[in-house]
C-alpha cells in the first residue's frame, strides 16, 4: 500500500504515509465508529480521471451524517485532494481510500466533536481478480438495517464482511453471496450482485444492500443497451433458472460468477450480459469514445 517516499494526506497535510499516525484511544479503532470510501481513478486520454468522484464523496457525508460523524471538506474539497494526491504519487490508475475517523481520545459512547480526514491511494488491479468466482451462500447474514444504516460505508459494517469473505475462502470458494434476515440474496462482502435469466438482469433491491456506485452504473449501462434490469427480492432457489450471474464494485469492477454453492451457469461469463457489461464497464471508465463506438452485441 506504501513505500517508503509515498504520501498520504491527513487533516490538511500530505506526509509520508510510513510516519502517518494516530491515538489508540479512539473510538474509531475501539467501536468500528469510522466512515470510508472506495473510489478509483483510471488513466483516459484526458490524463487521470476519478471515476465517479461526486458520487462518492455525496455518499461519504452521507455515510458521515447518517452515523452523526463531522466531514468538514466538501465535495468539491475532497476531490481536490483526490486529485493532489494522485499527482504527488505519480498515480495514474489508482485505489483512493479516504477515511474519516474519531482522532481525539474519547471512549464514551457519545457522537465526537470533531473529526479527522485521512487520504491514501495505490496502484491495485481487480481485486478479486479476472478469473470467475466460485461463490458460497454464506451462513453470516448481512447486518439487519433497522439496527444500523447499511446504506452509509460505516467500518464497522465491515466485521460482517470479514467474516463472511473468510468463512467462504476457508471452504475453498473464492468469495461469499450473503442473504439478509429474510433469506433473500442481498450481496456480496464488498459488491452487489446480478444474475441473469431470459435476456434480462436481476438484482437486489435497497434494503440490506449497499447500493453501489458501480451497480447504479451497471444499471445505466444495461438500460442503455436495451437490457432490462429488475430491481426484485430473489431467493438462491431463483438462481437454479439462471444463465449468467457477476458481481460489481469499485474495487472488484465487474467479475463474473462462475457458480454458487457448485452449481454453475451455463454460458461462459464472455458470452452473458454481463460479459457484455462488463467490457462497457470498461470501456466508460477509461474515458473517451470507446465507450460510445462499441457497437451493441447482445448474447441473450
Ligand atoms: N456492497 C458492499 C458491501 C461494498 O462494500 C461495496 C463496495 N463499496 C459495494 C457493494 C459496491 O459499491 P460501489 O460500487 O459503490 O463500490
Amino acid at each position: 500500500y506504501f513505500s517508503s517516499t509515498t504520501l498520504a494526506y491527513i487533516d490538511g497535510d500530505f506526509i509520508k504515509a510510513d510516519g502517518a499516525q494516530s491515538t489508540l484511544y479512539s473510538q474509531s479503532l475501539h467501536y468500528g465508529y469510522a466512515v470510508f470510501e472506495g473510489i478509483r481513478a483510471y488513466n483516459t486520454p484526458q490524463g487521470p480521471r476519478v471515476f465517479k468522484a461526486r458520487e462518492h464523496y455525496e455518499r461519504l457525508h452521507y455515510s458521515c451524517q447518517a452515523i452523526g460523524l463531522p466531514l468538514h471538506q466538501s465535495v468539491a474539497e475532497l476531490t481536490g485532494i483526490t486529485y493532489q494526491l494522485l499527482e504527488r504519487n505519480g498515480l495514474q490508475d489508482a485505489y483512493i481510500r479516504p477515511l474519516v475517523f474519531a482522532a481525539e481520545p474519547h471512549m464514551g459512547l457519545t457522537t465526537p466533536a470533531s473529526s479527522s480526514l485521512f487520504m491514501a491511494a495505490w496502484a491495485w488491479g481487480k481485486y478479486l481478480g479476472d478469473k470467475s468466482l466460485r461463490l458460497l451462500v454464506s451462513p453470516y447474514q448481512r447486518p439487519n438495517p433497522k439496527a444500523v444504516p447499511l446504506e452509509a460505508k460505516v467500518a464497522g459494517h465491515y466485521v460482517n464482511s470479514i467474516i463472511a469473505s473468510s468463512h467462504a475462502k476457508a471452504q475453498g470458494y473464492d468469495e461469499a453471496l450473503l442473504l439478509d434476515g429474510e433469506g433473500f440474496v442481498a450481496e456480496g462482502p464488498g459488491a452487489n450482485f446480478f444474475f441473469e435469466k431470459g435476456g434480462e438482469l436481476y438484482t437486489a433491491p435497497a434494503g440490506s444492500i449497499l447500493r453501489g456506485i458501480t451497480r447504479n452504473t451497471i444499471v445505466e449501462l444495461a438500460r442503455e443497451a436495451g437490457i432490462r434490469v429488475r430491481e426484485e427480492f430473489f431467493t438462491p432457489d431463483a438462481l437454479k433458472e439462471a444463465t449468467g450471474a457477476f458481481m460489481t464494485g469499485t474495487a472488484v469492477e465487474v467479475v463474473g460468477v462462475a457458480s454458487v454453492n457448485e452449481q454453475q451457469f451455463s454460458k461462459p461469463f464472455s458470452e452473458t450480459l454481463g460479459g457484455y457489461i462488463a467490457e462497457r464497464y470498461q470501456a466508460l471508465v477509461r474515458g473517451g469514445d470507446l465507450a460510445e463506438k462499441m457497437p451493441f452485441r447482445k448474447t441473450a
